[in-house]
């Protein structure tokens, strides 16, 4: 070792360059980072061969030679300059068709080296490797025997790798047979040199042959991850898009829903208004039998639009829960009575006596409409005179209550107790004699899941089923939930003044006249929000009944500025209005509507008002 490459190699790091002013020097691993920096490196090694005059083996992909070249001819130097240069493609000079090929890459460098020194030049390499996992061990082979190659002869040599797709297991092999270690910065000493590797035994072959293998099934296990990551990311992309697909389906079928609603309700409003006043009258029983009719089959009409509607809304997860303390005595009382009201039947309801310190977690409204869809079931599919019984269980340690429907009708087939809560299934049995939608259970399974609850049946065919809801109890007493203002609320005189904003003039006579029947009622009516308006200045009415839509202003602006006004604010605001979407009644209570009706009419509730 000459002194210079003593001083040399003591030193920590240096540049290409300085190094490469040893010709003793010989093989360089250049693991690159930045391919701008490589190309720089590559330009000042080439230079600094011309200058001495050696020959230059340059092995690399084409176009990043060609890059090389032009940067050369641009600082100056002729073709004829660079004849001494040799440039090799790498695919062709370290591959052949089966991978890197050692034995014939080495032939081929050996045979340049010789010819050179034959003709008593030197030569100096720069070769860029196309590693591959699968070809390590060959690789290895290779730089091992191009070390003794390089060494015996004085020749420097930089082998090129990319430092960003080497695994760190193959850099630190290739650490062991390069002398020196050059980076996009600067040289540095390998710390694994040793010449004992160099020779490249076979119980070192074996070891990386191992090395080999691991790392192919890591790279096979890789690839497979990034695909799965790939296929994961395409999916999420997809339901990203099929989401925002449904959202916009599902609001296009919500404007549908609500304008299709408010359509059938108008004209339903004029029918039954009409028909629940001429029941009023004195009629003849042949009359009153078809008025009854009319009811009858508007009010089925009523409860399928309001089915299909609660449904989609409850579909399209657009109903709002608001889970409260429900104390269950008065709500199954209150289910039971209205019940029994509307249906004339011979049937016979029990409701056991239900312990009044029994609350449950629920949504007060939807807890009733659970109740009225089991009971409406109860007494349509229960047979002549039947009973049907109402209870409650109370699991303390579970903290449950379980309210029961027991009926002794006709029962249900085991093989469709699982699809009768589907939407619109009907039992085979019950599809010609009663009349139904299907939808029934499958709003109470909804709204059961929606306010955490459980439901279920048994059912016997001839002897009768129990459908059931379970609930969270909540051991607290009586908490006063109600309003009071509003339910203490009372009109001053018996002498009623009502100011009616409504444009459609059907529904004006429908007001007009169940309104005669209550008597007593001073009626102001006005077609448009603006007239409205201005009626109040000088009309002091006990109630505001207000349409949403109005030619001119919208509803709901005509409530705020009714809430703002000091003169108005209290004044009883009641909506009357077609939209019985749930969204509209609960903005219509957050404006400070004083009650929501929704058209048709129900006379019983109008009269409430006048009591
Ligand atoms: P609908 O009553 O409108 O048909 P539901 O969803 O309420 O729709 O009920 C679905 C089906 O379940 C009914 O058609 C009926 O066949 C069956 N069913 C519901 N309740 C009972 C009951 N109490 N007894 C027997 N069958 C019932």
């Amino acid at each position: 070792m000459g002194a210079r490459e003593k001083e040399l190699r003591s030193k920590e790091s240096l540049t290409l360059q300085e190094l490469t002013n040893q010709k003793e020097l010989a093989h360089l691993l250049y693991m690159y980072n930045e391919q701008d920096k490589y190309i720089m490196n590559a330009v000042l090694y080439i230079e600094d061969g011309l200058n001495d005059g050696d020959h230059i083996l340059f092995v690399e992909r084409k176009s990043i030679y060609m890059k090389i070249k032009e940067i050369l001819i641009n600082k100056g130097y002729t073709e004829s300059d660079l004849s001494l240069v040799s440039y090799m493609s790498s695919d062709m000079f370290y591959l052949n068709e089966s991978g890197f090929d050692s034995d014939e890459s080495f032939k081929e460098l050996e045979k340049v080296i010789t010819a050179n020194l034959d003709k008593g030049m030197l030569t100096r390499t720069w070769g860029h490797v196309l590693a591959d996992e699968s070809s390590i061990s060959e690789i290895l082979k290779y730089e091992s025997k191009v070390d003794t190659l390089l060494n015996e002869n004085g020749i420097i040599s930089v082998c090129a790798y990319n430092a960003l797709t080497t695994p760190a297991f193959f850099q630190n092999e290739l650490l062991k047979i390069h002398e020196y270690l050059l980076t996009d910065e600067e040289v540095v000493k390998s710390p694994y040199y040793h010449r004992q590797y160099v020779s490249f035994p076979l119980e070192e072959r074996k070891r990386v042959g191992n090395l080999e293998k691991e790392i192919h099934m890591l790279k096979n296990k890789n690839e497979k991850l990034l695909m799965d990551k790939a296929r994961q990311k395409e999916r999420e992309k997809f339901l990203k898009k099929e989401k925002s697909n449904a959202d916009q389906a599902n609001h296009a079928k919500s404007v549908f829903l609500s304008q299709m609603s408010h359509d059938l309700r108008t004209p339903l409003n004029t029918i039954q208004g009409y028909a629940q006043i001429l029941m009023m009258n004195d009629l003849t029983r042949e009359n009153r039998d078809k008025v009854d009719k009319i009811l009858r089959s508007s009010d089925q009409l009523l409860q399928l639009i309001e089915e299909i509607l609660d449904f989609s809304s409850m579909d399209m997860g657009s109903i709002h829960i608001n889970k409260e303390e429900v104390q269950l005595k008065p709500i199954l009382e209150e289910c039971v009575g209205s019940i029994l009201d509307t249906q004339k039947s011979n049937i016979m309801i029990n409701l056991d006596n239900i312990s009044e310190d029994i609350y449950v977690e629920a949504d007060h409204l939807r807890l009733n409409q659970v109740m009225t869809n089991l009971l409406d079931n109860a007494m349509k599919y229960n047979s002549y005179n039947g009973i049907i019984n109402v209870y409650c269980e109370v699991d303390e340690k579970e903290e449950q209550v379980k309210i029961s429907v027991q009926d002794n009708g006709s029962g249900i087939d085991p093989k469709e107790i699982d699809l009768i809560f589907e939407p619109f299934y009907r039992s085979q049995t019950h599809m010609k004699g009663w009349k139904g939608t299907g939808l029934g259970l499958a709003i109470v399974a909804q709204l059961m899941t929606r306010m955490d609850g459980t439901f279920g049946v048994t059912s016997e065919k001839g002897i009768g089923s129990t459908f059931w809801v379970g609930f969270k109890r909540i051991n607290q007493e009586k908490s006063e939930h109600l309003d009071q203002a509003i339910k203490n609320w009372s009109p001053s005189s018996y002498n009623f003044r009502v100011l009616y904003i409504e444009d459609n003039h059907d529904n004006i006579e429908v007001m007009k006249s169940m309104l005669d029947v209550i008597g007593n009622i001073d009626l102001h009516c006005t077609t448009s929000g603006r007239s409205g308006l201005k009626e109040l200045d000088k009309l002091h009415p006990d109630y505001i009944f207000l349409d949403l839509s109005l030619p001119d202003l919208q509803g709901f602006d005509i409530l705020s500025k009714l809430k703002k006004n000091p003169k108005t604010k209290d004044i009883p605001v009641i909506v009357v209005s077609a939209d019985a979407m749930e969204a509209t009644i609960e903005t219509a209570a957050d404006k400070g509507a004083f009650a929501y009706m929704t058209k048709p009419i129900n006379f019983e509730e109008l009269r409430k008002l006048f009591v």
